[in-house]
């Protein structure tokens, strides 16, 4: 575990930020969770350019190069020594004024955290889960954008508690339309007659790093991808479901609202991928 504040190393019992950081105060701020395969970032020039992407949609000034940014996070990892690891890289819009005033926080923290992470029990990654459809719609591209990774999960949080309430780790949302967007923090796919389709990031799902490297993988192998929207017809019907995301990597999905999906338990395309998944992020 490493927890580098601005630059600095500080002992997890000492780290901390202001209560007057308007990232703890709004949600003001910007995240990316990365993921250490052999000692390697997987995918960093991704996440790095979707955390200032990210931070441009928020006139959020990085008070680093994407380069420089890079080779803190380099350090960190050499520092930690670890080779298998979760990184979690926050930009908060800084100390401020109570008021919501952007202009009143002079600089903006970032923060490293090296740790581990798990979010399902590793039988689950075997046999899949069964999922609920939310109440609670997927924001609005014209409310806050789903391209945002910022640190407002608000509309993730109360989908996750629908899932919970009802006895399920992980809810499916919907966008306002009614489509098919993605999970609380996961994209979602589906298998259909040989074909992976995933929701378009129009349709209120965050461009994943892993739902790209998914689809790239797709491509390599033969199977016929497409980015279309999907509605809960479509998912109940299809052959295989699955969700990806850098911290959970791919779960099957095997039940939404008490339709069992295909045969109930994950699926051949599902395996391929994954193996193939397993296999790039070791090279
Ligand atoms: N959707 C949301 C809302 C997310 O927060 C995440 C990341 N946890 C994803 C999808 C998956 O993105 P990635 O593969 O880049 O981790």
């Amino acid at each position: 575990m490493l927890i580098n504040i601005n630059g600095t190393n500080t002992p997890k019992e000492e780290a901390g930020i202001s209560v007057f950081d308007h990232g703890f105060l709004y949600g003001d701020g910007v995240f990316e969770g990365l993921r250490v395969y052999n000692g390697r970032i997987f995918k960093s020039r991704e996440h790095l350019q979707r955390l200032y992407e990210s931070a441009q949609v928020l006139c959020l000034k990085i008070p680093l190069t994407m380069k420089e940014m890079s080779q803190r996070l380099e350090n960190c990892l050499k520092e930690d020594k670890t080779t298998n690891a979760y990184i979690r890289l926050i930009v908060t819009r800084g100390v401020g004024a109570l008021g919501i005033d952007p202009r009143k926080c002079e600089k903006s923290n970032v923060i490293i955290i090296i740790s581990d992470i798990s979010l399902y029990p590793k039988e689950y990654y075997k046999k899949g889960i069964a999922i609920i459809t939310a109440s609670v719609r997927r924001n609005r591209p014209d409310t806050i954008n789903p391209r945002i990774k910022s640190l407002n999960y608000l509309n993730n949080i109360l989908a996750k508690i629908e899932a919970q309430n009802a006895g399920c780790m992980e809810a499916l949302l919907l966008n306002d339309r009614g489509f098919v967007a993605e999970c609380t923090a996961d994209n979602i796919f589906m298998v259909k007659k040989g074909r992976l389709y995933t929701p378009p990031v129009h349709e209120g799902a965050l461009e994943g790093i892993t739902r790209q490297t998914i689809l790239d993988l797709a491509e390599i192998t033969g199977l016929e991808t497409h980015q279309s929207p999907i509605t809960q017809f479509d998912l109940y019907t299809a052959d295989e479901v699955f969700m990806s995301g850098t911290a959970c990597e791919l779960m099957a999905i095997i039940k939404i609202d008490g339709r069992t999906i295909g045969t109930g338990a994950p699926g051949p395309e599902f395996k391929a991928l994954l193996k193939g998944f397993q296999k790039l992020s070791a090279a």
